[in-house]
């Protein structure tokens, strides 16, 4: 059924539906028929599954579809739904009212999870749709229609592009088709990003067109090919889901990746940057939970953004340094801005949607109250130098915008536009006009009520409306013989009844007619406002940027101020904390947290950290890496001192992050890592390793350990490595710059005589005793009995090594005097021994 159009057998509805989803047929199409929104056939059967609808049939005479559908007014959550399942949705509606013949529907809305602009389908956060084409390298470009940024870079590596396509996490990705074309490079990029793939044209010619027509030239950055027509290839697409508005996309901005930290993919996981590495750990466990004090929505997401490309020169994050020092010097400057802060909307989106001409009555009120705000942060940050100064000069000095909305728009306006109530008396004198107008028609009516009962002498005559008959006059049956001779009788009731006059009929004529005239005129008012705002887009969403800014110093400020954080110091090598926290761990723990100190400089480069499991090893290494990141968004660090030299890039292998649907081993999994690490890895590096070498044989595990603690020795960058491979302690001293260190555990003996340990969490000079396995799997759980046995097998492990002992033993056999039966049952006593059997 419903297969391709033109059987002319369909009822005309159905073709018409058959018509405009063969239009999209990426798209899933939602069909208006009346209050709800419908699909068919096996459109239908797919609807009904993603959003659990029940399947329902359309029946005529001699035809039957299956059909699903949702109410008009509960589409959103259901759009949402399906988005967020990677389903792409085309919404038809209904252009006229249903009269006789077939109605006419046009499709009004692509939806698209990289395109959204719709504030209530769309989250707080950045919603970015990704082009990607190759030539010279790779090219990627990233589009948040919601807000308008824009943004290009060029990579040399498909490792390269690959981290940054991770930074950014586009929910929607269009690939060139030299790329979606190569089956193992398609493959392979799917299992890495698990987003939607979309199909857009990289046409050279076409793409130049998208990009001359929506930037008005061809900007000089996007010097080569690659960049035109994935920048271009993003705009087409957008276009062609926002209906060909993509006012709110001004510029594009080419970023060099290599002016970036490089975070890989693994880095952001194995930190937690974004997210838990064990969904089970929830929100609560991740950085960009515990920074979370940004007050608007756009502060939220340029936090994200900053998190994502730390940088590397040390006057952009010395500028912020200063600007948060100045903010955590002064309290109340701060408070005051957050508290201000706290009642803006979001002005980036408010401002792609004035760029666009879309925003409704309620946006712009928002964005009245919001433009309000703007002079008295301006005014607080007065006197200000550095990044705060210029701060307050975007946000001041926009024109008086808020005068214009206040003046022309009611103090609450309704939702919709074209429907009254809209536009403020005094702004418009036309409109003012038909207004007073109507209002003396309703006066006259008013008093109609009065004249009446005095001209008819009927004291309980009275004036009412309804929609069906308009005005009418109410006479009680009481009185029906003082009903004057103009009066019409049009409705009767059991006790009354209602009648009109014509010149009554003429004034309700007359008021429909003016309040008609009224709400059309009001919606050009309206639309009159809105491109006088449209004009100042540019400007907004300058201002829009700003706040979001001084949003994220201001909740770093806060941060350092009311946590005890301290502005690092940037030096060109050492690296040296003291009393450093994990700001993840701390916020859980609180007072409990042990701080520990760190040192590294090029003749101590590398650190070999051993300590039982459980004793702090990763929440050593993970301080580091945590208060490299934060050195190099410019916040301050949680410790009493830092001082931390620039790292090029941050690369981790933490924990066994099984890729179990990837079918790829653990061990796997942990090679292709390393290898990762390996090849990208400088002098500037610092990297992270936490017990590389488990998922093989303890050999094996070693070894490669080993090697690959060598190969980062060589290259010189900052390692710190954790791990229960005591062997490898013995580097120290072979390989010139590591050192030793191990996290303080104490055994003790408790009140079953049962071995205990106690962490302290306290990173000391020198390695651990022992691995105190056994004992750490009795605190986890583990049956006694299994324990109990672990740790005969181990002593017995310990006895076997000393062969010393067998070789006395046999030296002393006199051979001479014994029977073969003798020495049978002597290695029958040594094999239960050596068994554990005692
Ligand atoms: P390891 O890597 O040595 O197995 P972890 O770093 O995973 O140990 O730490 C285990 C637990 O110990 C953490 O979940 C945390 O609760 C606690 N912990 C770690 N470091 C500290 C510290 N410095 N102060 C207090 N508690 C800590």
């Amino acid at each position: 059924v419903l297969k391709g159009t033109g059987h002319g057998t369909l009822p005309p509805m159905l073709e018409q539906y058959v018509a405009l989803r063969d239009q999209h047929p990426d798209y899933l199409l939602l069909f208006q028929c009346g209050d709800f929104y419908e699909t068919f056939g096996e459109d239908a059967e797919r609807a009904a599954r993603l959003m659990g609808l029940t399947l329902t049939h359309k029946s005529s005479k001699d035809f039957s579809t299956p059909m699903a559908g949702i109410p008009v007014r509960a589409a959103d959550a259901h759009i949402e739904r399906l988005l967020s399942q990677g389903v792409r949705v085309a919404v038809a509606d209904q252009l006229e009212e249903p009269g006789s013949g077939l109605i006419e529907r046009k499709v009004t809305q692509l939806l698209t999870p990289g395109t959204v602009t719709e504030e209530r389908l769309l989250s707080a956060d950045e919603n970015f749709l990704a082009a990607v084409a190759t030539g010279d390298g790779y090219a990627l470009a990233l589009l948040d229609v919601s807000t308008g940024e824009f943004r290009c870079a060029s990579f040399g590596t498909r490792a390269a592009l690959y981290d940054d396509l991770a930074r950014w996490r586009a929910r929607e990705v269009l690939l060139a088709p030299e790329l979606s074309g190569n089956a193992a490079l398609l493959a392979d990029f799917q299992a890495r990003f698990p987003v939607m793939l979309s199909q857009a044209s990289f046409d050279e010619a076409q793409t130049q067109r998208e990009l001359l027509d929506t930037l008005g030239e061809l900007p000089a950055s996007l010097n080569s090919p690659a960049l035109l027509r994935a920048c271009g290839a993003v705009l087409g697409y957008a276009r062609s889901t926002q209906q060909g508005r993509l006012e709110m996309v001004r510029r594009v901005s080419r970023y060099e990746p290599g002016a970036h930290l490089r975070l890989g993919d693994w880095a952001l996981r194995a930190l937690e940057v974004f997210s838990p590495q064990t969904p089970q750990a929830g929100a609560q466990g991740t950085l960009i939970h515990v920074l979370s004090e940004t007050r608007t929505a756009g502060g939220r997401r340029r936090l994200r953004a900053w998190l994502r490309a730390p940088m590397r020169d040390a006057t952009s994050i010395g500028a912020r340094q200063l600007a948060l020092q100045a903010l955590v010097r002064a309290p109340d400057i701060r408070h005051a801005l957050r508290a201000l802060l706290y009642r803006a909307h979001d002005l980036e989106r408010l401002a792609a949607r004035v760029a666009t001409r879309r925003a409704g009555p309620r946006e712009v009120a928002a964005l009245a109250r919001t433009l309000e705000l703007l002079p008295e942060a301006s005014a607080l940050l007065e006197g200000q130098e550095g990044l705060l100064g210029s701060l307050a000069q975007r946000l001041g000095g926009l024109p008086d915008l808020v005068a214009l909305i206040r003046a022309a728009l009611v103090e609450d306006p309704p939702i919709r536009i074209g429907e009254g109530g809209l536009i403020r008396e005094g702004f418009h004198e036309g409109l003012d006009a038909l207004r007073r107008e109507a209002t003396a028609h309703r006066a006259w009516i008013a008093e109609l009520e009065t004249s009446e009962r005095v001209r008819t002498g009927i004291p309980v005559l009275k004036v009412g409306y309804n929609s069906v008959f308009g005005y009418y006059l109410e006479v009680s049956s009481a009185h029906y013989a003082k009903v004057p001779t103009d009066y019409t009788q049009v409705a009767t009731l059991k006790d009354r009844a209602r009648f009109t006059r014509p010149d009554l009929r003429e004034r309700e004529r007359e008021i429909a007619r003016l309040e008609g005239a009224a709400d059309r005129l009001e919606a050009e008012v309206y639309n009159e406002l809105r491109d006088a705002l449209s004009q100042h887009a540019e400007r907004l969403s300058e201002a829009a940027g700003g706040l979001s800014e001084l949003d994220v110093l201001a909740a770093l400020a806060e941060i350092a101020a009311s946590r005890g954080w301290v502005r690092p110091i940037t030096t060109d090598g050492p690296l040296r904390l003291s009393q450093a926290r994990h700001p993840v761990v701390e916020q859980a723990l609180g007072e409990r947290f042990v701080p520990n100190d760190v040192l590294l400089h090029p003749e101590r480069r590398t650190l070999l950290i051993t300590g039982p499991n459980m004793a702090g090893k990763s929440t050593y290494l993970r301080t580091v890496a945590l208060c490299a990141l934060l050195h190099q968004i410019g916040s301050f660090v949680p410790a009493d001192q830092a001082e931390l030299p620039l790292f090029d890039s941050i690369h981790t292998r933490i924990g066994a992050s099984d890729d179990l649907a990837g079918g790829r081993s653990t061990f796997m999994v942990e090679m292709s890592e390393l290898a990762d690490i390996l090849h990208g890895a400088t002098g500037q590096s610092l990297v992270i390793l936490d017990e590389v070498g488990r998922g093989t044989s303890t050999l094996d595990g070693q070894a490669i350990a080993q090697a690959a603690l060598e190969a980062l020795h060589r290259v010189g960058a900052y390692t710190l490595f954790a791990t229960h491979y005591f062997e490898l302690t013995r580097l120290e001293g072979q390989l010139p710059g590591l050192c030793n260190l191990h996290v303080a555990a104490e055994e003790e003996t408790g009140e079953h005589g049962h071995l205990g340990l106690t962490f302290y969490h306290q990173v000391m000079p020198g390695a651990a005793r022992q691995s105190y396995g056994v004992e750490v799997a009795r605190l986890a759980g583990l049956p006694g009995s299994v324990t109990a046995r672990a740790a005969q097998l181990l002593s017995g492990l310990n006895a076997q090594g000393d062969d010393g002992q067998l070789k006395r033993e046999l030296a002393s056999l006199d051979l001479s005097k014994m029977t073969p039966m003798d020495a049978l049952m002597l290695l029958q006593t040594w094999q239960r021994e050596a068994r554990g059997e005692g």
